[in-house]
């Protein structure tokens, strides 16, 4: 059973209403289960909403109460993110999963990248950086 960022299998739910779909990600799914995942959706988010940003360092700095998840508006939606987070680390024990594609440069799954001032720096998300804290192999796309 594998982890999939659900935009990254064709579904609508990125900030701006659209998907991502990876056709080197929807071809592995035709080859394995794969249990979809979207923290901000699950979070409570709509989609389209504003882009978001982690305030300072990555996901880990959130998880460990260090940085604040802002959106473009200037809400702080944090407690947002960290419940879709515990909402993919809680599916993924559940089916017993231990890899997940996420997608890159996102403030949830991002993977080696994440959105710093509109521009990539390196970082990892909220919900990958749970996953990760719990030993969860992590595959950015
Ligand atoms: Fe895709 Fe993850 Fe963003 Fe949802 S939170 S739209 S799955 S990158």
């Amino acid at each position: 059973m594998i982890i999939v960022s659900a935009c990254l299998l064709g579904f609508p739910c990125r900030y701006d209403g659209r998907s991502k779909p990876c056709r080197q990600v929807i071809e592995l799914a035709r080859l394995s289960p794969v249990i979809t995942i979207c923290p901000e959706r699950d979070g409570g988010l709509p989609a389209p909403r504003p882009p978001c940003e982690i305030s300072e360092g990555d996901g880990r700095d959130v998880l460990a109460g260090r940085a604040q998840v802002i959106s473009e508006t200037g809400d702080i939606l944090t407690t947002a993110y960290l419940a879709g987070a515990e909402q993919a680390l809680e599916a993924a024990k559940r089916c017993g999963a231990t890899l997940a594609f996420l997608k890159d440069r996102s403030p949830s799954c991002g993977y080696g990248h994440i959105m710093r001032n509109g521009s990539p720096v390196e970082g990892i998300g909220v919900c990958a950086a749970l996953l990760e804290r719990e030993g969860v192999e992590i595959i950015a796309f």
